[in-house]
């Protein structure tokens, strides 16, 4: 049968921390013509632990690839026109491979994990000079969140780590890294690299001179050489060494809040997103300038679209819990079967009826920076059911979001009009509208190319806008 006639297309691999997905668009239309999607398993070894398996995360973007393929033969649509590949990935977390067999030498230390509390209290109290030492680098307070000392960690507590590096055979690397590197051929000539967005989320990375900085590296006891090269977020890596896509170039590569940054086109100075995943992330694009927050933000590098290209820097309000709370009430309550089911229970009441959820489970990001922070469900009566809980849990990713607009407004001065919104839970019609209610703005799920775009993604029910029902908040 005959193949359709296309323009060049390109490949996205979108590795989150609940899934991981590819997609294909047409580069000319930005019209999605397949994509498949992969659930990632979560591990929590101990309390507080957050692990998953660097091997799985690799299998299921090659899954993803050559199910992604089979459809479009099915679409008679002719896969090499794909041009490029771009890479898209939770930040942070952290992976240390053996470069001689391609093994991972840990589990993937999570984003999310905790178990560098007691690394980051005895860092803290060694921070040289001044205190704004590793911030006024780095953007970024010292947390448990960030790669460094997820790294420190794993150097001090495992064996096959520690030998590795010994041997001169470790490499360290956030999923951007492990991914390019196995893609493009591994233990074969794969590409040690990442791009300014992924570094300047591991705490060794300075933020001004775009380069690892000695000075941090020393403070956390990172050998440099185990560090991936630097490079631009769009530029070509190397080529994909396996599998449907095999000799497609790699040419892009985004922790996953900067590319929805990106996706959503805030390339003008305030503008911003905010992303529901797993966490929630509202980024606000400030330009070449690095903005220091005065109110608990991050500051973090945006994007630089190529090697000759600018740097553009983001404030950005950090919340650890959102769709994991709707995650853990399915897994470790069980009232839900599916994600989408909470939405159903939250309808049946239209209240929390003074039930309160506070989601700490990996302590408070934004605004607090709060490690010892744990989760809590108040106020409840004998009259309190599991609608009334699924509710407060909803409620609690949109009050969470209201504080970090509250402190990006102190911080910029000018309130944000309307908050572009993306991400698992904006589906989630219920959860939408309590935000733009809770925020009194509008909240905008919807991509602003062009008026014809919007009218095609309306028809296909992609575009919701949800305005504040009612009253003064
Ligand atoms: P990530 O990029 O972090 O992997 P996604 O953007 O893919 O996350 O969103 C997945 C998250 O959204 C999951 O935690 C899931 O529980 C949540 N989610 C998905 N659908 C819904 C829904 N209808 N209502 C609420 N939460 C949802």
């Amino acid at each position: 049968s005959k193949k359709a006639v296309l323009g060049p297309l390109v490949g996205a691999v979108d590795q989150g921390t609940s899934s991981t997905r590819f997609l294909v668009f047409n580069s000319k239309t930005a019209e999605l013509l397949s994509h498949h999607q992969v659930e990632i398993k979560q591990e929590f070894p101990r309390e507080g632990w957050v692990e998953q398996d660097p091997k799985e995360i690799l299998h299921s973007v090659y899954e993803c690839i050559e199910k992604t393929c089979e459809k479009l033969g099915q679409l008679n649509i002719d896969i090499s026109n794909i041009k490029a590949i771009g890479v898209s990935n939770q930040r942070e977390t952290t992976v240390v491979w053996d470069k001689i067999t391609g093994e991972p030498l840990y589990n993937a230390v999570v984003w999310l994990d905790l178990r560098t509390q007691s690394t980051v209290e005895s860092l803290s109290k060694r921070i040289p000079g001044n205190n704004n030492f590793v911030k006024s680098k780095t953007g970024l307070p010292l947390s448990t969140y960030f790669s460094a000392v997820k790294l420190r960690w794993l150097l001090d507590n495992v064996r096959k780590v520690q030998k590795a590096v010994e041997e001169k055979r470790a490499l360290f690397g956030t999923i951007d890294s492990w991914l390019i590197w196995s893609l493009t051929g591994g233990v074969n000539g794969g590409v040690h690299c990442t791009d300014v967005t992924n570094a300047s989320r591991t705490m060794l990375f300075n933020i001004h001179s775009l380069e690892w900085d000695k000075q941090l590296c020393e403070f956390f006891g990172i050998p440099m050489e185990i560090l991936p090269n630097v490079r631009s977020s769009s530029e070509i890596y190397g080529l994909m060494k396996a599998g449907a896509l095999e000799g497609v170039p790699i040419s892009g590569c985004l922790g996953d809040q900067s590319a929805a940054l990106v996706g959503q086109m805030c390339f003008q100075i305030g503008q911003a997103k905010n992303t529901y995943g797993t966490g929630c992330f509202l980024l606000c694009n400030t330009g070449h300038k690095c903005v220091f927050s005065d109110h608990g933000l991050l500051t973090t590098v945006a994007y630089k679209l190529g090697r000759d290209k600018p740097v553009y820097y983001a404030l950005e309000g950090s919340v650890a819990i959102a769709g994991a709370v709707i995650r853990w009430l399915r897994d470790n309550l069980g009232i839900i079967k599916t994600s989408e089911e909470i939405e159903k229970l939250a309808k049946e009441v239209g209240t929390s009826y003074g039930c309160y959820f506070v989601p700490a489970f990996s302590g408070l990001y934004a605004p607090y920076w709060e490690p010892s922070a744990r989760g809590i469900i108040c106020g409840l009566t004998q009259f309190t059911n599991k609608c009334h809980i699924a509710f407060a849990a909803l409620e609690a990713v949109c009050f969470q979001t209201r504080e970090i607009l509250d402190a990006m407004n102190r911080d910029c001065g000018i309130p944000l009009s309307h908050l572009q919104v993306d991400g698992g839970m904006t589906s989630n019609k219920i959860l939408m509208q309590l935000q733009a209610d809770i925020l009194y703005i509008p909240v905008e799920s919807e991509i602003r190319y062009s008026t014809w775009k919007k009218a095609v993604m309306k028809s296909m029910g992609w575009v919701t806008t949800q305005s504040p029902e009612s009253g003064i908040p």
